[in-house]
């Protein structure tokens, strides 16, 4: 401990999520620590304090993209839909920051701007935006995977004479459509849940499509009396099934190559996952990621869903994606999206042909035509992965710095620690399954490590755990090689590659290995004596 105490804390969690809550929880109520976590927002939330876009919703089902740690809060918190809307998901996190006493240890309105580790005292120093320096022994990051909204260079945005927003950026008192002309850029999971909900509202809806995107339908509905009381009956297998899948779903996957049934066969499988909604789609057969011939036939299947759906045949064929094979990117689940595009008050712009210019101050110019517009909405996606760490300027041993270490890309062992930067933990970091899963499960199996990690080195005495550049890059090369095992790579605009923010180096991030194989490979490094990790006592901590 320093010798000035004011402002000393075990641990400094940075922000205010499901990862912050829960990692808050562990460390106070388990082990006893002095934790303060410091959240941007004025309230919890994280993710879902931010996107407050009209449809906004999870995809993953409300009564496992939920924690799973506590029995009492799974029996008492009743989840109203099949996919539960931003406000009951801020709703649920408000009642696990109050049922749990969260509160007094988090600091909201508090945006970290850099933090430093102090090698001679063995404790990181955090300078927030505000000026004020914290200081603590172990510092662990919970910001998300998706927080950093990433708002593309147009040029003109500054004169636009209407309103634009981010969607992950959205404000609190939303935003009126009625009467106004619309803009929508994007058309990923964001701009796919956004745009029905803006064209019911809308005098008219503009999309701006780079690249056609596959999407499933979510078939969202009320959860009724009855299926809520099957999910309770059922809860503890549902749960088990998370953790033993490859990302954190209870999909029961069908364990047959797409290949391997009669075309009649794979054609009524895909028909009833259509009908049953959702991501489970991808569960249909045991090789859709892996083998492309097999997904070809999963991704013909929407394209015909597609065309049948939409009336125009030129938006239809507009729509219909060919660049890249299902599910390489995240898949989106709507409702009525494609539908939307059969409305008069909508219209389809391709701004693959023909790319935005600039923004004027009336509207949007693309090369081929110009756009009145009042409001302008960017579902443009986020600096996943590395850009919520690279907005603060943290700095490791020997002044190393970590803007500067990962200018090639992200270099983790496990994705919960960087080479460099020891006493720092990273929940749901780049090298970690994260975003390939549901993430509830990777949070709670990434922050249960990092507390019995914490409470290990408590027991021996230990105060720095460090690991090496030489795991990060054995590590780099397994998260490497497991991608390739996958067609995941072969989408080429993807954010998983980092491909969608200019200049960002490509590398794929997250762990392609499933979740269950990982989590088992995290529970031996630790078994084995954290294995590529240096524990020690070192003077001044
Ligand atoms: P995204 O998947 O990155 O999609 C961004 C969209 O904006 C893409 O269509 C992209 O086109 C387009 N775009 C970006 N820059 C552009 C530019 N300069 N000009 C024209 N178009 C541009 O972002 P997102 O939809 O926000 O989703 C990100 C992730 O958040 C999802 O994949 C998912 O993991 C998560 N999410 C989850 C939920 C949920 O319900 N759980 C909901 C929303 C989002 P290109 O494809 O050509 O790059």
């Amino acid at each position: 401990m320093p010798a000035d105490k004011t402002n000393f804390h075990d641990a400094i969690i940075i922000g205010a999520g499901f990862s912050g809550l829960y990692q808050l929880h562990q460390l106070r109520d388990q082990l006893g620590l002095e934790v303060l976590v410091v959240e941007a927002g004025q309230d919890v939330g994280g993710t879902w304090y931010w996107n407050r876009y009209p449809g906004a919703r999870c995809d993953s089902e409300s009564y496992y993209y939920s924690y799973s740690f506590s029995k009492a809060l799974q029996r008492e918190w009743r989840w109203t839909e099949r996919y539960a809307e931003h406000g009951e998901i801020r709703r649920y996190l408000d009642h696990v920051a109050d049922r749990f006493d969260l509160r007094r240890n988090i600091r909201f309105g508090t945006r970290v701007r850099a933090a430093r580790w102090d090698d001679g005292n063995t404790l990181w120093e955090i300078e927030t935006e505000a000026g004020e320096t914290l200081t603590c022994r172990f510092l662990i990051t919970a910001v998300g995977c998706l927080s950093a909204a990433n708002v593309p260079d147009i040029p003109g945005l500054g004169g636009f004479s209407g309103q634009w927003h981010h969607t992950g950026r959205w404000p609190h008192e939303g935003v009126d459509f009625t009467g106004k002309r619309v803009g929508l850029i994007g058309t990923g999971s964001t701009g796919m849940q956004a745009a029905p909900v803006i064209a019911a509202q809308a005098a008219h809806l503009t999309v701006f499509q780079r690249t056609a995107n596959y999407s499933i339908p979510s078939r969202n509905r009320p959860l009724s009396a009855e299926a809520w009381a099957e999910i309770q009956e059922n809860y503890d297998a549902i749960r088990t099934k998370t953790i033993t899948s490859s990302n954190g779903h209870p999909f029961e996957v069908f364990d047959k190559s797409a290949l391997d049934v009669s075309p009649e066969e794979r054609d009524a499988r895909y028909e009833r996952a259509w009908a049953e909604g959702g991501l489970g789609f991808r569960a249909s057969f045991n090789d859709l990621l892996k083998n492309k011939a097999a997904n070809d036939t999963a991704s013909e299947f929407i394209r015909r869903k597609i065309r049948a759906i939409v009336k125009d045949p030129e938006v239809a064929a507009m729509l219909t994606p060919s660049d890249h094979p299902f599910a390489s990117k995240r898949p989106p689940v709507d409702t009525d999206y494609f539908e939307t595009f059969n409305r008069s008050n909508v219209t389809l712009v391709d701004v693959k042909a023909a790319p935005i210019q600039e923004v004027t101050a009336h509207g949007l110019r693309t090369s081929a035509a110009e756009y009145e517009l009042d409001i302008i909405v960017f579902a443009t996606g986020f600096d996943a992965l590395t850009g919520p760490l690279l907005a603060m300027d943290i700095a490791g041993q020997n002044g190393c710095r970590l803007r500067k270490d990962w200018a090639g890309g992200p270099r983790s062992y496990l994705g919960l620690q960087v080479p460099g930067y020891p006493n720092m933990f990273t929940i749901t970091g780049p090298g970690s399954p994260s975003v390939l899963t549901n993430m509830p499960v990777a949070i709670e199996q990434h922050t249960q490590w990092i507390t019995a990690c914490i409470a290990h080195m408590l027991a021996q005495g230990f105060n720095r755990i460090e690991t090496s550049l030489a795991e990060a890059e054995a590590w780099g090369a397994e998260v490497n090689a497991a991608a390739h095992a996958t067609l995941l790579p072969l989408a080429n605009s993807s954010w998983y590659l980092g491909a969608n923010v200019p200049g960002k180096p490509r590398a794929f991030m997250p762990y392609a290995g499933g979740m269950a194989h990982y989590a088992q490979i995290c529970a031996e490094v630790a078994q084995d004596n954290y294995r590529g990790f240096t524990l020690g006592r070192v003077p001044g901590g």
